[in-house]
C-alpha cells in the first residue's frame, strides 16, 4: 500500500484496515493526516458548524475501590478527603448550570461501596421531579458494572432501572484502551474488561440510549493497541449505531501512582486525525481542550474534530492530575469563530439548540472552574443515613 492509494480510498469514502491505519500513523506527515481528517470532517459536516454543549461535569463521589493506577482523583474508602455529594448540593449545581444556559449534568464518580443502586435511583428521580427537562448524562460503563455487581443484578436490568429513574444517556468514560493487556497494566481490568465495557454500551444502545465513546492514550499501550481500540468501537457502532461521538485525550500523569510523562500536542493531533479516518461511522469527534489547552483544542478543528465538547463549569478529575484549563462559552465561541466556523449550542444528541446563549441574553462569565466541594468541607449528606453501607467506615458513619 502507498499513501497515495490510501488517500484515494479516504477521499472516495472507503474504509481503512488496522494495517493501513498503522502505516498512516507511522509514516504519514502530520499535515497530510490533518488534511485527510479535515476532508472527512467536512464531508460529514458540510455546513461549517462547530458545536458545543453547556453542561456541568459533576463527580458525585471520589471514593473508589477500583484504584486505577492512572487516576489522581479517587480516594480510598475511609479516607479523610473522601466525599459524597448531597442531593441538595447537586440541585444547587443544577440551578447554577441552568442559570448559564446549561441543559444537562455529566454525572460520574468513583465506585463507592456505600452507595447502593437505590441511592442513584432516588437521586435521578429527585432530579427529574424538580427539573423535568434537564438531562442526565450519567454513569460510565464501569460504574454500571459496579452497580450490577453490588446489587447482583444483570447489567441489562441495572440499565433498565436507571432509565426508569431518569437516566438519559451514558458517557463513554472508563474505556481507557479497550485491550485487556493494557487494562491489566493500568489496574483497570478488574473494574471492566474490554468486553464488559463494550457490553454495557451494547445493552444501553439496545435499550434505546445513545452514548459516547472515549479513549485515553499515552500510558503503556502501543499504537497497534490504540488502533485495536478504535476498531472495537467501530465494530460496535456498525452493530448498534448507538454512539453519538468519540472523544480522545492523553493520559494526565501528575499525582498519579503510575506517573510518567504526558504525550505531546502533535501526538494528540495525529491520534485525533487517525481516529477521524478509522472511525468512519462516527459522526462527531470532540476536541479535548480540557486536557490539551485552548490552543491545541482550537487546532483540533483542523484535525478532524467538529465539536468543542462541554463548556466547563466544574472539573475535578483532570484537575487532580495537574491540568486545569478553563474556557467559558464566550471563549469557546471566540476560538471556534476565529478558526472560521459557525458556533452553535447543541444537546447530547447533537441536535442544534441555537446560537451562543450569551448573544441571546445576559449570562455571568465563568472565568474559574468550580470544584465538587470547597476545600475542607467534610460534611456528610443526611440522606446517606437512608442507605445501608457495606464498608466498615461507612457503617461507623451511619451509627454516629
Ligand atoms: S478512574 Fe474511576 S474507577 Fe478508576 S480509580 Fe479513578 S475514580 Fe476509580
Amino acid at each position: 500500500m502507498t499513501q497515495a492509494e490510501l488517500e484515494a480510498r479516504i477521499l472516495s469514502g472507503g474504509r481503512l484496515t488496522a494495517d493501513e491505519a498503522l502505516f498512516l500513523y507511522r509514516e504519514a506527515p502530520t499535515h497530510w493526516l490533518g488534511r485527510m481528517a479535515d476532508h472527512v470532517r467536512a464531508r460529514n459536516h458540510p455546513e461549517g458548524v462547530v458545536t458545543y454543549i453547556i453542561d456541568r461535569n459533576v463527580n458525585y463521589t471520589n471514593v473508589c475501590v477500583a484504584r486505577c493506577n492512572f487516576c489522581a482523583f479517587y480516594r480510598p474508602v475511609g479516607d479523610a478527603d473522601g466525599y459524597v455529594l448531597g442531593f441538595d448540593e447537586i440541585f444547587r449545581k443544577i440551578d447554577e448550570t441552568i442559570a448559564v444556559g446549561g441543559v444537562q449534568l455529566l454525572l460520574q464518580g468513583g465506585h463507592n461501596p456505600d452507595l447502593p443502586l437505590q441511592w442513584y435511583e432516588d437521586l435521578f428521580r429527585a432530579v427529574k421531579e424538580r427539573y423535568p427537562d434537564f438531562k442526565l448524562h450519567a454513569l460510565s460503563p464501569p460504574e454500571v458494572i459496579h452497580l450490577s455487581r453490588m446489587s447482583r443484578l444483570p447489567v441489562s436490568e441495572v440499565v433498565q432501572r436507571l432509565i426508569a429513574a431518569g437516566l438519559d444517556s451514558i458517557p463513554g468514560g472508563g474505556a481507557e484502551i479497550l485491550v485487556d493487556r493494557v487494562r491489566k497494566l493500568l489496574n483497570c481490568y478488574g473494574k471492566a474488561s474490554a468486553d464488559e465495557w463494550l457490553d454495557v454500551m451494547r445493552h444501553a444502545h439496545h435499550a434505546g440510549l445513545r452514548t459516547t465513546a472515549t479513549m485515553m492514550y499515552g500510558t503503556v499501550e502501543t499504537v497497534e493497541e490504540r488502533i485495536e481500540h478504535m476498531l472495537r468501537l467501530r465494530d460496535l457502532q456498525d452493530e448498534t449505531g448507538g454512539f453519538t461521538a468519540f472523544i480522545t485525550w492523553s493520559y494526565q500523569p501528575e499525582h498519579t501512582e503510575r506517573g510518567g510523562r504526558e504525550a505531546t500536542g502533535i501526538e494528540y493531533l495525529r491520534t485525533l486525525a487517525l481516529a477521524r479516518l478509522v472511525l468512519d461511522n462516527f459522526d462527531n469527534l470532540q476536541a479535548s481542550w480540557v486536557t490539551q489547552g485552548g490552543k491545541v483544542g482550537q487546532l483540533s478543528l483542523a484535525f478532524g474534530a467538529n465539536d468543542m465538547g462541554s463548556v466547563m463549569i466544574e472539573e475535578n478529575v483532570v484537575r487532580a492530575a495537574g491540568a486545569s484549563y478553563c474556557m467559558d462559552e464566550v471563549e469557546i465561541v471566540r476560538n471556534v469563530e476565529d478558526a472560521g466556523y459557525v458556533a452553535k449550542r447543541r444537546n447530547m444528541h447533537y441536535d442544534i439548540l441555537g446560537d451562543p446563549i450569551f448573544r441571546l441574553r445576559e449570562v455571568p462569565r465563568m472565568l474559574e472552574l468550580a470544584t465538587a466541594r470547597r476545600d475542607g468541607d467534610a460534611s456528610v449528606p443526611v440522606e446517606l443515613l437512608n442507605y445501608p453501607a457495606r464498608s466498615a467506615s461507612g457503617k461507623r458513619l451511619r451509627q454516629q
